[in-house]
């Protein structure tokens, strides 16, 4: 574990990359900006295509894969729509982007299942297109439950938010969604009717609540009631949203982005909140709140784990040499080189402050960290890092202690600080720790 899952280190929000999208549209100007922003801000793949003939012979190639199209309603050989129809036809996903617009060109629209409309005709028009194919990629990686006893009313939630792209579970009763909640663990929005034979949606939100905090889990509720009241019990209740039916159905789509936008954000700022900014790597704050429960868990199955510190040889002299930029450049190489030791590993990886980092292996007794840690010693001292047409490297030292029982772990830190002041003291670019100080004492 070395960096915060799912989190762009520029806080750009996440990129889809190896996905292509097709991009139907004649104008080249809005073509040209459109691949540039899909590229850069989202990291997609972008087929263009400046007609419907363009798009047919696309089309006609094998396994192209296309993740969806985003469609210009009028091009010079297809002035209906055809574009949108041949997209349909493919079963690809399509977001229309058009000049043209009244509530004709909006029923046609949404008859063919879009996952959304763009209109042309303000200053947003590309910040609103490149949203809704952001959108559209997140959606496809968020999993919504949908509770409805009736068969029909359910099928109308669920073609809607397929066409949106989510993943969808459906639900039958209170009861089943509890159940499907705990089968899936990765739904972070609940729509659900109120009016249903086991329990009431108002009473499914509250068990819900009890369960999944509103930072982790959006609920929606949704009926035909006419009790006015019904709205502000959900809300009141712990729901994020409600809607009456019937509704309009962009009405229903943006309260539900709204919501998956909202989680988007906290997870963005929580991964903020857990991260290093120079380097990437979790941080102080991170490793102290999550250090001590995994200590524990490893604890509870009888098993020993082991913290480390691992602090730079004599950094301060390579800033005052070499100036505070290229030390920057050395502690984030170092870093990406401890990142990528540790990647795929359940060891806890993290920035302390400074020079320093900590590392805390789970289920590793002494001696075995101690050997892994002076492995990672010998790899840091191979390093270079090339500065002002040099090539620099640096030594760590590193000290070790044992996690054995219920002590604090501030104390289990100050342990591993104290060997490290010993592995500084003999020298440095070396490893010391409670395995070592017995190992030397017996010979
Ligand atoms: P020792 O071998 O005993 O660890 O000596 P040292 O010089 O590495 O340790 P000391 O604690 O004396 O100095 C650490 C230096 O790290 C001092 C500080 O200016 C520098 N430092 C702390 N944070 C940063 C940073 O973010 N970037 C850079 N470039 N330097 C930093
Ligand atoms: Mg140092
Ligand atoms: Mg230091």
């Amino acid at each position: 574990m070395a960096f915060p899952a799912d989190f762009n280190r520029d806080g750009s929000g996440p990129r889809f990359g190896s996905q292509t999208i097709l991009l139907v549209e004649d104008s080249r100007m809005f073509s040209a900006v459109l691949c540039h922003r899909f590229q850069t801000e989202l990291g997609l793949h972008v087929k263009p295509c400046s007609s419907l003939k363009a798009l047919q012979d696309a089309l006609a190639q094998d396994g192209h894969g296309y993740t969806l199209a985003v469609v210009d309603l009028n091009l010079p050989d297809s002035p209906y729509g055809e574009a949108l129809d041949c997209t349909v036809e493919h079963n690809i996903p399509a977001i229309v982007f058009t000049a043209t617009f009244d509530v004709a060109i909006r029923n046609r629209v949404m008859e063919r299942n879009v996952i959304d409309y763009v209109l042309k005709d303000n200053e947003f028009a590309l910040d609103n297109l490149v949203a809704a194919v952001r959108r559209a990629m997140l959606n496809r990686k968020t999993r919504v439950l949908v509770v409805d006893d009736v068969t029909s009313a359910r099928q109308i939630l669920v073609d809607l938010l397929k066409a949106q792209q989510y993943m969808v579970v459906e639900a039958t009763s209170g009861l089943e969604a509890l159940a499907a909640l705990e089968t899936y663990g990765d739904i972070e929005i609940v729509v659900t009717d109120h009016h249903m034979p086991d329990m009431t949606g108002y009473e499914l939100t509250r068990r819900i609540r009890h369960r999944f905090g509103s930072e982790n889990m959006r609920v929606v509720g949704i009926s035909s009631s006419t009790d006015r009241m019904l709205s502000a019990s959900f809300l009141k209740a712990g729901a994020s949203d409600f809607v009456y039916r019937p509704f309009v159905a962009e009405e229903l789509q943006w309260r539900i982005a709204n919501n998956v936008e909202t989680l988007a954000q906290m997870k963005q700022l929580r991964a903020a909140a857990a991260c290093d900014y120079l380097t990437g790597l979790y941080n102080r704050r991170y490793f102290f709140d999550h250090g001590p429960k995994i200590v524990n868990e490893c604890l509870r199955q009888k098993s020993p784990s082991s913290v480390a510190i691992l602090d730079i040889d004599h950094f301060k002299r390579l800033n005052d040499t070499y100036g505070h930029e290229i030390g920057d450049k050395v502690l984030k190489a170092v870093a990406n080189r401890l990142a990528a030791m540790f990647e795929g590993s359940d060891n806890l990886l993290s920035r302390l402050g400074g020079e320093e980092f900590s590392i805390l292996f789970p289920l590793m007794d002494s001696t075995s960290a101690t050997k892994l840690c002076d492995e990672i010693r010998s790899d840091i001292s191979r390093l270079k890092v090339t500065a002002d047409d040099e090539e620099l490297s640096v030594t760590v030292s590193i000290g070790v202690a044992e996690v054995s029982g219920y002590e604090t772990f501030d104390n289990y830190l100050n342990a591993a600080d104290q060997f490290l002041y010993m592995a500084k003291h003999k020298g440095r670019n070396q490893v010391f720790s409670d395995a070592k100080m017995t190992e030397e004492a017996a010979q």
